[in-house]
């Protein structure tokens, strides 16, 4: 049946792609541009994941984090981190922030649902299986 997963990046290519690779799965996706944008998008939405970029304007992927853990109806969401690593320490701040998991840039899209089904309940994983949505 697909899950509905909210997308945070402002990397037009990035977030074609990520749609892209989603939608082939049966999940519906809802865009964000930036972290604020994203807050008020979950409030209303109540999605089953959160996929989000670290480096946005307004607000960055690790405080969208920090407010998403805070609110109570928001605070049991996966959220994963969707970023470039530049340093080994890179990867340690992510998971030291509290993030579920994170997936590296350049996305690789043979492996991508398969790993956006770890972060998701049986129910609502993609149809990998080769069924129907
Ligand atoms: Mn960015």
């Amino acid at each position: 049946m697909g899950a509905r997963i909210l997308l945070v990046e402002d990397n037009a290519a990035n977030l074609e792609l990520v749609r892209y690779l989603l939608a082939s799965a049966g999940h519906t996706t809802v865009l964000a541009r930036d972290g604020r944008e994203a807050i008020e998008a979950a409030q209303r939405l109540r999605p089953d994941l959160m996929l989000t970029d670290l480096q946005m304007p307004v607000m960055d992927g690790f405080e969208l984090l920090r407010h998403v853990r805070q609110v109570p109806s928001l605070a049991e969401i996966p959220v994963v981190a969707i970023t470039a690593f530049s340093m080994a320490c890179d990867r340690e701040a992510v998971l030291d922030a509290g993030f579920s998991g994170y997936i590296s840039k350049p996305i690789e899209p043979e492996t991508f649902n398969q790993t956006i089904d770890g972060f998701l309940p049986p129910e609502l994983r993609s149809a990998a299986g080769g069924g129907r949505p």
